[in-house]
């Protein structure tokens, strides 16, 4: 499932092929996504995309009559390719540009979207969204007012959009590895300097994450590649029974809200 660097990745690699360019068509071949593709969409024709951003895992082809919103989904990725490249299996929406490619929306398990904002409002999927965790407005401060009296297990605390987004469950998972913070323990419970901890860790991985995918990422015109999933350096997600990168014991799995969990019970309390 493509995280926040995948998409934050993405978002880098189509930029410079899409910025500045004009919309000439939208082909949408299969519109049943997560939620049916607007018929509005068609409003993105004849624009120009001023500029690709994103909140949380949602990108934002930004124009002047209002924007388009991509989601990825489980399965999605994005790819640059010339227009007149034959469409294959899941290639869902086409956008042509004015440049002579497109940029092809591929999505198997068609757990993503495609929608349209007219104007400057703020769509509903992007309300009620917490900070961005790269952002300044994502602190230690800022984490303890939203945790106090909070009984939920950290890891769920952290994995949840309404407190910050993006937080998925490799980097909940690493975070916290890396915070020395046991998964379970309660959110309201973990004292200031160990959630400053946690906020720095969390930043660090995503940061990580994210330069990692652009350094292996140079191109996103890869005719036969998965753009936006790349392989990351990992210290304890998908290890269970291995030692512990830090002190050998074997790392120990629990399902935490239904998503499994590593952890090491001798470093992390
Ligand atoms: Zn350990």
């Amino acid at each position: 499932m493509p995280e926040l660097p995948e998409v934050e990745v993405s978002r880098m690699g189509i930029s410079p092929h899409v910025t500045g360019q004009t919309v000439t068509d939208i082909v949408v071949r299969n519109p049943k996504l997560r939620w049916p593709i607007p018929e509005e969409i068609d409003q993105i024709k004849g624009q120009v995309i001023r500029r690709v951003s994103r909140r949380a895992k949602y990108l934002m082809l930004e124009t002047d009559a209002g924007y388009a919103i991509v989601h990825l989904g489980m399965s999605g990725s994005l790819r640059i390719l010339p227009a007149d490249t034959p469409p294959e299996k899941h290639d869902h929406v086409d956008l042509c540009l004015s440049s002579g490619e497109m940029l092809r929306y591929n999505d198997p398990r068609r757990f993503g979207a495609w929608l349209w904002q007219s104007g400057e409002g703020e769509h509903p999927v992007l309300g009620k969204l917490g900070p961005e965790p790269l952002g300044d407005g994502f602190t230690v401060d800022y984490l303890q007012g939203r945790a106090k009296g909070r009984r939920t297990a950290i890891k769920q605390f952290i994995m949840d959009n309404q407190v910050v987004v993006g937080v998925g469950n490799i980097y909940a998972n690493e975070s916290l590895f890396a915070a020395g913070i046991h998964p379970k323990r309660e959110a309201g419970k973990v004292s200031y300097q160990r959630l400053a901890l946690l906020v720095d860790e969390i930043k660090t991985v995503l940061a990580f994450a994210i330069e990692q995918g652009g350094t292996t990422l140079k191109d996103f015109k890869n005719a036969d590649g998965k753009p936006g999933y790349f392989a990351q350096e990992l210290q304890v997600y998908g290890k269970a029974g291995q030692p512990c990168p830090r002190c050998d014991t074997a790392l120990s799995e629990a399902k935490i809200g239904q998503r499994t969990t590593v952890f090491c019970s001798h470093c992390q309390r």
